[in-house]
């Protein structure tokens, strides 16, 4: 199996942790990237122990921990007063689960995965180009790229988004819907963070409708914002689209003062906004050659900040099931066996979470609360 020849398609967090978890393996891997400069966007993200304890058997998670935030304490507000409702200790996280919550800057936790890889393989990733068709017999896969290129190899592993063209070609009229939900994102300097906002920290404050989270990053240097609110329509594509601090106040006016303080406070350009997708569960992730992992397999909305853990323990499964295994096959078969179930079900409850999150009246069950850090993907059975 070490001859085996691996193709990913997509350079995100979960491409490059199922990279590198091969990579490790003795497997030789080609990724393929559709954006022409390889890089996250900046915005936060928060990994939680099950994602750590994978990153930590891939090597990169002491030098994140260095370079992240690592909270005391995280609060629920009252998205009126700011007044804390509820606090969870980091330290009581890290007891139960082995190790505390992290808030990290994408382009870091991304930056370090795409390190390893390189430092693997210098020739592993190829940017610019983007995947458009594959083609499966009994002996390969064959990958096509829209700039006329074309590679061979043994599987292909599409860890290419929740907009995934290779989910569409295995699944043909499964299309990704939008989930009624526009989300805004900012990161701002911490000294135009209102003393309010700062005392809080890391907060999540649901409104009707909406919610709105701040956390700091690289050890308090920034402050990373998420508002998503419910919305009728959307009609444009990217995660990218500018977006006024006018119109997220607005859409957020029923919060305390020091929120919409914080709003206007976004430097002119760093806001951008877009609209969540959502997709229904899938019977299968593998066809044959071919499997999926991240939001490609499981594409969630963003309630129990769990997607891009659960991509990081795929990428950890994908590469112990290939070592574990003696054909191609058996690796597909062994990897989504032990990933489907959690994969879908943690999609459908980050819907359940959403309709909780949205309605101060409703009680909210987070990740922890639903027993999801206790997975252990180092440990579990492939
Ligand atoms: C508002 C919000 C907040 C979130 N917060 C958290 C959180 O706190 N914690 C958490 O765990 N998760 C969080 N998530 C979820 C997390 O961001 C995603 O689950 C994660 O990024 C998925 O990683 P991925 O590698 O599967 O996909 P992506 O990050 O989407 O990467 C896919 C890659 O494939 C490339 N690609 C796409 N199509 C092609 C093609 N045809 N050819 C070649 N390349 C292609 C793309 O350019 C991209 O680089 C949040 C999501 C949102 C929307």
């Amino acid at each position: 199996m070490n001859k085996t020849r691996i193709i990913v398609i997509g350079a995100g967090i979960g491409g490059l942790a199922a990279s590198l978890a091969l990579q490790r393996r003795g497997f030789k891997v080609a990724i393929y990237e559709r954006a022409a400069e390889i890089r996250e966007i900046g915005a936060g993200v928060v990994i939680t122990a099950n994602a750590r304890k994978a990153l930590r058997d891939l090597g990169v998670d002491e030098d994140l921990q260095a370079r992240s935030s690592c909270v005391p304490v995280m609060r629920w507000g009252n998205y009126a007063t700011g007044e804390t409702l509820r606090e969870i200790l980091n330290a009581t996280i890290a007891e139960r689960y082995g190790l505390p919550t992290l808030q990290v800057h994408r382009a870091d936790l991304h930056g370090l995965l795409m390190q390893a890889v390189q430092a693997n393989d210098g020739d592993a990733l190829h940017a610019a180009h983007e995947f458009v068709g594959l083609e499966q017999d009994d002996d390969g896969v064959s990958v096509r790229f829209a700039n006329g290129f074309a590679d061979r190899g043994d599987v292909l592993i599409g860890a290419d988004g929740n907009a995934s063209t290779i989910r569409s070609q295995l699944f043909p009229g499964e299309a990704p819907s939008f989930a009624g939900q526009v989300a805004f994102r900012s990161l701002i300097p911490i000294e135009r963070v209102p003393e309010q906002v700062l005392d809080i920290g890391y907060g999540l404050h649901a409104g009707p409708k909406r919610y709105l989270m701040h956390y700091p990053l690289r050890g308090g240097s920034i402050m990373n914002l998420i508002g998503v609110a419910q919305s009728e329509t959307w009609q444009e594509e990217g995660w990218a689209i500018p977006a006024t601090n006018q119109e997220f106040a607005e859409s957020f006016a029923q919060y305390a003062p020091c929120f919409v303080d914080l709003i206007h406070k976004i430097p002119q350009g760093q806001l951008f906004k877009w609209g969540l997708r959502d997709r229904e569960p899938l019977a299968n992730w593998t066809i044959g050659r071919v499997g999926m992992l991240g939001d490609a397999a499981h594409p969630m909305t963003p309630f129990l900040g769990q997607g891009a853990c659960l991509a990081i323990e795929d990428a950890l499964l994908l590469g112990r099931a290939f070592a574990a295994s003696s054909e191609v096959s058996e690796a597909l078969r062994r990897y989504e066996g032990a990933r489907k179930e959690r994969g879908n079900r943690v999609q459908l409850l980050s819907r359940e979470e959403g309709r909780a999150l949205q309605n101060p009246e409703k009680t909210r069950k987070p990740a922890m609360d639903r027993g999801l850090l206790a997975y252990d993907p180092v440990t579990a059975e492939v």
